[in-house]
């Protein structure tokens, strides 16, 4: 059988020419119903031609792509869409017309036209004639053409500024009575009212724990406000060495607290484009989490240098540093290392959270590195014009 369908093509060929060279002098009744029968099985099942269909092709792959996706021509007109981007630019408003008409989102026609030229395009951005807010993907294809696959964000986004909403109006609900409750605690140990050992060492921890929650309320905030997009940097040519000096001088009463010596090294003349109230607040949280988890007696050396294109400012410490799988997680809000030991020392656990949202404000870079003898949390921000003074080689 395998032997028969093997060679299936010259046994179907001549099995028709012999019939047909039969019929055609005459000798019909020569062609046995066998070999009539043998032929027509023969001729079922030659394998039939490929058919270039790849219009259909294309579409197939569109409808099993789990997002809305469609091809852009090179004259900027959708020409296929699939059925999820039909629902979401509604029936009939796609095919035939360029993105800006369908969207009305210049940001995504800006994104097309880069893809039509070559560049793959990644952008979240908003559509105004659907109110939407998507993750759009451009990426150029055969002939000039572009391929869109698009990814609804605008629920995620919702829920995510729910979110943001409650913990900021929580956190500012929390600062009245924090407030009152701290108030009162203060006077009481200002010694306007006797208080007998118990009762202070009470009142003591009142007022500890008060502190507490007015700084997790205040970095609650703060991140709330990042994360909103509400935090408005200003940036400028700040001089680097006044900001280091003036950021050790903020830590300094903790760092004499714990005997760690401080120390800065910022060559003279160096300047970094950033925000200075942003800057400011990046150093002394990574300062003072330096001085928090260096042992007594230790060091702590915020560094900086520069090229022409970028600053970067390093805080050293002589600590214990963090194990290796700790560190890619060290920036997520609430991840500590040592909950107990981190909470004991006051810590909100906010800190890096904090630094990473407001570096990346400035569009820069943040991250460390960690071993036995310390860590080093680096923070790399651009240069102004005239900002090249290196130490480095
Ligand atoms: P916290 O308020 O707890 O300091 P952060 O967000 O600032 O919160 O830091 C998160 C955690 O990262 C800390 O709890 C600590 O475990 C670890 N950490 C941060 N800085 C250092 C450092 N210089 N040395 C060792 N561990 C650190």
């Amino acid at each position: 059988m395998m032997a028969l369908f093997s060679r299936k093509i010259p046994f179907a060929e001549a099995a028709r020419a012999l019939t047909a060279d039969l019929r055609q002098n005459g000798l019909t009744s020569a062609v046995s119903p066998e070999l009539e029968e043998l032929s027509r099985l023969l001729r079922e099942h030659e394998p039939k031609p490929v058919v270039e269909d790849t219009g259909d092709l294309l579409q197939s792959v569109l409808e099993a792509l789990p997002d809305p996706a469609g091809v852009i021509e090179r004259d900027g007109k959708l020409s296929r869409s699939n059925y999820q981007l039909d629902a979401l630019l509604g029936p009939g408003r796609s095919i035939g017309r360029t993105l800006l008409e369908a969207t009305r989102s210049v940001d995504l026609a800006d994104a097309v036209t880069r893809a039509l030229g070559g560049a793959t395009e990644r952008r979240e951005l908003t559509l105004p004639a659907l109110q939407k807010i998507v993750l759009a993907s451009v990426a150029p294809v055969a002939r000039n053409r572009a391929l869109l696959v698009v990814r609804d964000l605008t629920e995620q986004k919702r829920s995510e500024a729910t979110r943001r909403d409650f913990v900021a109006n929580a956190s500012h609900e929390l600062r009245t009575p924090v407030a009152a409750i701290s108030g009162a605690a203060e006077t009481l140990l200002s010694g306007g009212i006797a208080l007998d050992e118990t009762a202070r060492s009470f009142v003591e921890m009142i007022n500890r724990h008060c502190s507490r929650l007015t700084r997790l309320t205040q970095d609650l905030l703060d991140l709330s406000r990042l994360e909103a997009g509400e935090w408005h940097v200003e940036m400028s040519a700040l001089e680097v060495q006044p900001l280091c000096e003036q950021a050790i001088e903020l830590v300094r009463a903790r760092a004499t607290q714990r005997k760690i010596t401080l120390s800065v090294d910022s060559p003279a003349r160096l300047r970094v484009l950033a925000d200075r109230r942003a800057l400011e607040q990046v150093l002394v949280n990574l300062l003072d989490n330096a001085i928090k988890f260096s042992p007594e007696g230790g060091r702590v050396t915020l560094l900086a240098d520069g090229t022409s294109s970028h600053i970067v400012l390093s805080v050293i410490d002589t600590g214990a540093g963090i194990e290796p799988r700790h560190l890619e997680r060290i920036f997520e809000r609430f991840y500590r290392v040592d909950s107990g030991r981190a909470r004991e020392a006051g810590g909100t656990g906010l800190g890096l959270a904090i630094v990473k949202h407001l570096v990346q404000a400035q569009g820069g870079e943040v991250g460390v590195e960690s071993g036995q003898g310390g860590s080093r949390f680096w923070v790399k921000l651009r240069a102004t014009a005239s900002g090249h003074i290196s130490k480095g080689p």
